[in-house]
């Protein structure tokens, strides 16, 4: 009689620890589902799409035709587009995607005011805009900024200076946006005041600097991840990711990196 009682008994005794081991699946966390992380994706060149845990979106040289671009659909709703400077691969179609997603079109004077955009933001070096909790910073780089609004109607049009973003989140990391640029001193300036985290570095070459350049711009910058960014798009940016990690390790630069393929989203946290 007593097994009747006992095997039952046994029977869940056994089957508890699987219940322990094997929970039902918790209910999806609220955080995940508002977008509490900032995440990046890359459309290809030095075109990028940050999105905050404050909900802002913000689109930085959309140029997202590209010939490394992702099929993907274009954005159809923007808080703030940055533009770096006036060339080609960087403005893209900035000025029509600002129409057709509302963003506030963020660049120097004068180059917001050769793209004709109504309600764009001219700031310069040293400014600061707030988009939602993103606090963006203007900051110095080494390049040209011409603007061809018409190839068949003249040469490049004064687009004022090339300029890089810091954009600070404030549950999220620092990321800064170098735009076209060689490494310089100011990089030290940049690190001291803004303490960037992340760091999108143009690595290709030619046009900016190359792996080596970008290597000792991680380390001026006292960055933790350098996110690579402008190779690849023709032949003749011809830095890779690979130099970059070899040269950070010859220079003995602590900072890691962190690739991206066009169109792939991933978290930006440290
Ligand atoms: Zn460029």
């Amino acid at each position: 009689m007593k097994n009747f009682v006992l095997l039952p008994l046994l029977a869940v005794l056994l089957a508890a620890p699987a219940f322990a081991a094997d929970p039902p699946p918790p209910a999806p966390a609220p955080a995940a589902a508002s977008g509490s992380d900032t995440t990046g994706t890359w459309w290809g060149q030095a075109a990028w799409i940050i999105t905050t845990p404050g909900g802002a979106k913000i689109a930085i040289d959309p140029w997202l035709d590209n010939p490394v671009a992702p099929k993907l659909d274009k954005p159809t709703a923007l808080d703030a587009i940055l533009l770096t400077h006036g060339h080609f691969d960087h403005v893209g179609g900035a000025a029509e995607l600002a129409k057709k997603t509302g963003a506030k079109l963020i660049a120097t004077l004068e180059l917001t005011q050769l793209l004709g955009v109504p309600d764009a933001v001219g700031a310069e070096i040293g400014g600061t805009i707030t988009v939602k909790d993103a606090t963006i910073h203007i900051v110095e780089a080494l390049h040209s900024s011409g603007y061809v609004a018409d190839k068949d109607k003249g040469g490049p049009k004064y687009g004022g200076s090339p300029v890089g973003y810091v954009i600070e989140i404030p549950k999220g990391p620092v990321i800064y946006h170098a735009g076209d640029t060689d490494v310089f001193s100011g990089m030290a300036l940049i690190a001291e005041r803004y303490h960037p985290t992340f760091g999108m570095l143009p690595i290709g070459g030619h046009f900016t600097m190359d792996p080596t350049g970008a290597a000792l711009a991680a380390k001026m910058l006292k960055l933790k991840t350098v996110i690579p960014m402008h190779y690849g798009t023709y032949p003749v940016l011809k830095g890779t990711p690979d130099e970059l990690t070899a040269a950070l390790k010859k220079q003995k630069v602590p900072a890691k990196v962190m690739e991206f393929r066009s169109g792939i989203s991933q978290t930006l946290k440290q």
